[in-house]
């Protein structure tokens, strides 16, 4: 059980962008750019390192769902980064898998 656990369950509150029966996607609490969502799928997974071809529709829907909340949130047309943090080389810090939606200024290259 872990914070987006609480979140999914509305036990902590959180600024929700999306929801559907398999994902959420709500703003993060501590923005890395202008705009900062993160996007989870409801049924718990860990990590990208735990993901199995069952997870295969989950995380095809994620990902079009990601690129319609970053057009939703006005990103498409100047671009925008999707990440996933996996485990410690990762900087995996909650172990719920989420994607993370950047944008809102031009983001560096290569990562830190
Ligand atoms: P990661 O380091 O990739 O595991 O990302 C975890 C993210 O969750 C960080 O960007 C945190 O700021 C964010 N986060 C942690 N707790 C909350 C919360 N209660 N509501 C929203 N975002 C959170």
């Amino acid at each position: 059980m872990t914070i987006f656990s609480k979140i999914i369950n509305r036990e902590i509150p959180a600024k929700i962008a999306y929801e559907d029966d398999r994902c959420l996607a709500f703003h993060d609490v501590n923005p890395q750019a202008p705009v900062h969502v993160l996007l989870i799928p409801k049924k718990f997974i860990r990590s990208m390192a735990e993901l199995t071809s069952n997870d295969q529709d989950l995380m095809g829907h994620m990902m079009v769902k990601a690129s319609e909340i970053a057009k939703s949130l006005g990103l498409a047309e100047n671009g925008y980064r999707i990440v996933v943090n996996t485990n410690r080389d990762g900087g995996q810090s909650v172990f719920h898998l989420h994607i993370h939606i950047l944008g809102g200024r031009g983001l560096g290259w290569p990562p830190g």
